[in-house]
């Protein structure tokens, strides 16, 4: 007897599906592709302090491919150079790490199915159903949950070049160039790098992304795509339709880091919780929340004020930040995902300490 029938094999549908089976309840997983994790739409940065909270899916030390140490953020006149001392990025192969989850739900018993896309509700072969699939969610579609209104387009590709320094991302945050998000630039190796940029819907950052391509050499584009991020979580993500219950997870829930665009830990967090709750919808939308709704949130409101619409007011943000040593407060307290526990009377103090010793 089937349980639950999760859309999508994405890293929610996965982390939904092992948690799902841990808590005794027999899950399908469909997936359209024919191959788990193909093809791959994501750079794969994940933080550390997250894979590591993961890793009892997916062993992230098999796929890891270069660690990212520091970021340097680059506005018109001014940049900044973040080094935190905790908060270390690792570079993972995405479409491992998705399959390697799979491969962890299968061996608790969960059955998958390739190469069949869910439209319609008579496909669906249980009444407790979760739409992991995606920012285009059919699930949600299909029984007309909220719109996501706030999304991204993105394109990268993977570019042979040269990377001064393997360690550091460069993101280029520019209203002009790239209004609502950025372009960066994430180090492979010494000589490539993933190199992309998110903007706005109609924005067109084509001549400041080819001045990127041009700055580090860039040549010999491959697995080059594009796609949509979303950068709100849904009014709703899980409720009772008639003799179904459905629950949404990952970026069909809008469950991403608005100022980054990664989802793949608070997708995989959030779908955990739906795999142990099921079928109770309101324990679900409750239980996410509470746990990472303040971290979202404040990644959210991050995103709106790096949304501010002049070159030199990012600068002026710039200069003030340095001005206030917030970066070398990120330098020694940052969290790349739970922004939630910097919000406390803690840090507060943290930051404070830090104003009093300052020469
Ligand atoms: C350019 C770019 C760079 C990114 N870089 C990062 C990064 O560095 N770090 C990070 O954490 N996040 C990153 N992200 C975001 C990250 O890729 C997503 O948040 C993450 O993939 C969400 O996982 P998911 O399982 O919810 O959805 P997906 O990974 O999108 O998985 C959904 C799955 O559902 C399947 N599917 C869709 N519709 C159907 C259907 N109707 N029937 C059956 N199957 C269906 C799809 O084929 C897919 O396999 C990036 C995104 C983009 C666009």
């Amino acid at each position: 007897m089937l349980d639950v029938h999760i859309v999508g094999a994405g890293p929610a549908g996965c982390f939904c599906a092992v948690a799902a089976q841990k808590a005794g309840k027999n899950a399908l997983v469909s997936e359209e592709h024919a191959r788990i994790g193909e093809p791959v739409h994501c750079s794969g940065l994940v933080s550390k302090s997250a894979l590591e909270e993961m890793s009892d899916v997916v062993d992230y030390r098999k796929i890891s491919i270069n660690t990212i140490e520091t970021a340097t953020i680059f506005c018109a006149d001014e940049h900044v150079k973040l080094r935190p001392k905790k908060a270390k990025a690792i570079l993972i192969d995405r479409g491992e790490f998705d399959r390697m989850a799979a491969d962890c739900a299968q061996s608790e018993g969960a059955k998958f199915e390739l190469g069949k896309k869910i439209s319609r509700k008579e496909q669906l072969k249980s009444y407790c159903v979760v739409g992991a699939d995606g920012p285009s969610s059919a699930v949600a579609q299909m029984f007309g949950f909220p719109k996501i209104r706030r999304v991204v387009s993105a394109y990268q590709a993977d570019y042979e070049c040269s990377v001064q320094e393997k360690h550091d991302a460069k993101l280029f945050i520019s209203p002009r160039h790239f209004p609502g998000f950025f372009g960066w630039v994430i180090p492979i190796s010494a000589q490539s790098a993933k190199i992309g940029f998110a903007v706005k819907p109609g924005a067109s950052p084509k001549k400041a992304f080819a001045q990127i391509l041009e700055k580090f050499g860039a040549k010999r584009p491959e697995n080059g795509f594009g796609a949509a991020i979303p950068i709100e979580t849904r009014g709703k993500t899980a409720g009772e339709f008639g003799k179904y219950s459905v629950f949404l997870a990952g970026d069909a829930a809008g469950q991403v880091k608005a100022t980054t665009g990664g989802g793949i830990y608070f997708g995989a967090s959030c779908a955990r919780i739906a795999g142990r709750v099921f079928p109770d919808t309101a324990a679900y939308e409750r239980g996410w929340r509470k746990e990472y709704g303040t971290d979202l949130m404040m990644h959210s409101l991050l995103r709106r004020a790096m949304n501010i619409s002049s070159e030199a007011a990012v600068d002026a943000l710039l200069g003030v930040f340095k001005l206030g040593m917030l970066d070398r407060f990120i330098n020694e307290h940052a969290e790349m995902d739970r922004w939630g526990r910097l919000a406390s009377a803690k840090s507060v103090v943290d930051y404070a300490k830090l104003i009093a010793s300052a020469k």
